[in-house]
């Protein structure tokens, strides 16, 4: 991704009491899932010539999606906005099986960004579906994930926003659940509303594993580790980005003393510094590195150039492009295309 064009000395090094420094959560940034859907959308750019479309964005991140446009893509909210015959990526989120369908109907070439964490979870609700098992889904009704997982089997899927609604839900048989999840969500606030859940139904069954995916629970750990220590968390992500967002309401909870989200540097407010020692730095799973430089270029203007990384997990996974992608043009393998681990 390119670099801003940033205003340097935009923020100024005001004292404070004691040392500045930043505490640098690691991991953060780009999680598999997401690096696949961006190379997934380039090597469509390069193989085919823009534009190619993309239904929803293809990463809940602003500067992602306004790079990739700028490359050729051109994102729609539904198929029907694509031209019959042309080429579609859907989104990292997922998507229904109607909308494949809608795809198929108007002859797109469909290529499927879906990030395989997501596809795991659609498997296992087709699964308990056919076992007849009433699903409950604990995720937001208004994500894109949730619409294409519960569009695998909605007549057997029951939406779960928040541990509150559980009191007051309806279920057929409370003797045949089993409950899944959104990749994205707190895994403290999810495992409360389970905790609520089996309060109610003693029998409800847990899924074969958690789908909270690896890199929301790794960004989740490190935000924990940081902010007891923190007077000010700073996470980097876009307003869309459920990860993102649990990653302040996290910083929150395990002790920062204030938390912003922002999708630039460039909205970091001066008075948000006024007495702060210690800024912890993090950024969702959608989020380019470079977007994080910045900030820390800003912060380095303002004094905060000590940083310190907070390690708390290696990640190496890298998955391979969509099926559709792999073969290069020449007929051989794409080196991407093989995914696997990058340092093994
Ligand atoms: S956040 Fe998790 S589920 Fe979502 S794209 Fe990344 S790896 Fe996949």
């Amino acid at each position: 991704m390119p670099r801003l064009r940033r205003q340097a000395g935009r923020l100024e090094d005001r004292p404070v009491d004691g040392p500045k420094r930043v505490l640098l959560a690691a991991p953060r940034g780009y999680c598999a899932g997401v690096d696949r859907a961006v190379v997934a959308v380039e090597r469509a750019l390069e193989r085919y010539g823009a534009p190619v479309y993309v239904r929803k964005q293809i990463v809940h991140n602003l500067h992602v999606v306004r790079t990739l446009e700028r490359m050729g893509a051109v994102f729609v909210e539904e198929v029907d906005e694509v031209p019959e015959g042309a080429n579609v990526v859907f989104s990292a989120h997922g998507v229904s099986p109607a909308v494949v369908q809608q795809a198929a109907d108007r002859g797109l070439h469909a290529i499927d960004a879906t990030c395989p964490l997501v596809t795991k979870v659609h498997r296992e609700a087709v699964r308990f579906a056919k076992q007849d098992m009433e699903i409950l889904l604990i995720g937001h009704a208004d994500h894109e994930e949730v619409e294409g997982t519960s569009g695998e089997a909605p007549e057997h899927i029951t939406i779960v926003n928040s541990p509150d609604e559980v009191d007051t839900l309806e279920v057929r048989d409370p003797e045949n659940l089993v409950w899944l999840s959104q990749t994205t969500l707190s895994v403290d606030e999810t495992m409360e509303t389970v905790r609520r859940l089996r309060e109610r139904f003693p029998l409800l069954q847990d899924p074969p594993s958690d789908d909270i995916c690896y890199a929301t629970q790794n960004r989740q750990v490190a935000i924990k580790l940081i902010a007891p220590q923190a007077d000010l968390v700073l996470v980097v992500g876009s307003a869309n980005s459920s990860n993102s967002v649990r990653l302040k309401e996290v910083a929150l909870e395990y002790g920062a003393q204030a938390a912003y989200r922002v999708d630039f540097a460039s909205e970091v407010r001066q008075e948000w510094l006024d007495g702060v020692r210690t800024i912890g730095v993090t950024s969702g799973a959608s989020v380019p590195e470079v977007l994080v430089q910045e900030l820390l270029d800003d912060l380095a203007d303002a004094g905060y150039s000590d940083v310190e990384a907070a390690v708390t997990a290696e990640e190496d996974l890298v998955f391979s492009l969509p099926k559709e992608l792999r073969r290069d043009a020449a007929g051989g393998t794409d080196a991407r295309a093989r995914g696997g681990r990058m340092r093994p």
